[in-house]
């Protein structure tokens, strides 16, 4: 519990599901946080797993009521249909999460991709700060790799909800083969198992001495990076390397002013903004175009504890409920545990 929440406050639930660990918020109608909760996630039961989490801070917020949910999703969301399909992290083939959700507690639910949900928080948390940017991406590098884009507030979802899936852009024509089906994408060299995977090959090729062990993870490569292991060392900057070109894509493709990382390998904190920020420095050296594209751009990691999909995802809820009314799903809120 953040803030007490009084019975007149309309407050709202925020989801950021990920393939091992959910996080909600509950917010109201001027921003503030009233409860936070991580929990790993229960792949076999998703929309269980959700329902109960809601209803149980619907009990420790008592005696303000939620009035809606807002939930933030891997794969490809529809958040018109308020669908989430090809989640293959989550186990999901294709799931209307918004109807199941709304079934099992009887009150409107908005779905929308977890990155983009970011992206529309970290836009909106500036706005409220005065700090407004003209553009903001959000580039998630964690499992998987992909970015939200909010445009002068608006956000970028494309014709059905896929824009911004760059983890699928080629990074390498000759690179691994990817979870996608295609060779080489940026997912296949730069997300958290393509780092650990590249360190298990140099460790296995054995030029050069390494503290390494055989098969080592993501997070075991940054910090023996950090203490000077040659080869956790290569792994890195080549990693740093294939994302200062995706931040470059992003400045360059959509203009952004803020590029914003988070997801799972952000973690490693300046183990990766430093070989990052050098690396995108390189390439404004070489060229005056890159130069003059990232001149205005800030590239910087998301704070460990701002819950940014989740806070998106009740912020798009409470939007939502703004427009359309209480009554969408035929609820009046959650207000007792089930
Ligand atoms: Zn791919």
């Amino acid at each position: 519990m953040t803030v007490p929440a009084a019975a007149t406050d309309v407050l709202s639930v925020g989801i950021d599901v990920g393939g091992t660990k959910t996080a909600l918020v509950v917010t109201d109608a001027g921003d503030r946080l009233h409860a936070s909760q991580v929990v790993a996630t229960d792949g076999a039961d998703i929309v269980g797993q959700l329902a109960g989490l809601v209803s149980r801070a619907a009990g420790v917020i008592r005696p303000a009521t939620i009035s809606a949910v807002g939930v933030a999703a891997p794969g490809h969301v529809d958040e018109r249909a308020g669908t989430v399909r090809l989640a293959v992290n989550l186990h999901q083939v294709e799931l209307d999460l918004r109807g199941a959700i709304e079934d099992a507690l009887g009150i409107p639910c908005r779905v929308e991709h977890d990155a983009r949900a970011a992206a529309i928080w970290l836009d909106a948390e500036a706005r409220n700060e005065g700090r407004a940017s003209r553009g903001l991406a959000y580039l998630s590098v964690g499992t998987g790799i992909s970015a939200g884009v909010v445009l002068d507030g608006q956000p970028l979802r494309g014709a059905d909800g896929l824009a911004g899936e760059i983890g699928h852009l080629v990074a390498d024509p000759d690179g691994p083969r990817c979870g996608c089906g295609l060779r080489g994408c940026l997912e296949a060299v730069a997300s958290g198992p393509a780092i650990a995977r590249r360190a298990a090959e140099l460790v296995a090729a054995a030029e050069q001495a390494t503290s390494l062990p055989a098969r080592p993870t993501a997070e075991q490569v940054f910090e023996s990076a950090a203490l000077g292991d040659a080869v956790a060392r290569r792994v890195v900057d080549e990693t740093a390397a294939h994302l200062a070109r995706a931040v470059r894509g992003l400045a360059l493709a959509f203009g952004v002013e803020r590029v914003v990382i988070g997801g799972g390998v952000a973690r490693a904190g300046t183990a990766l903004s430093e070989p990052l920020l050098a690396a995108i420095a390189r390439e404004r050296d070489e060229s005056p175009l890159v130069d003059d594209a990232l001149a205005r751009a800030t590239v910087e990691l998301v704070a460990a504890d701002s819950f940014a999909g989740a806070r998106g995802a009740a912020l798009i809820a409470r939007r939502a409920l703004a427009s359309t009314g209480p009554h969408a799903a035929g609820g009046k809120g959650v207000d007792r545990e089930q």
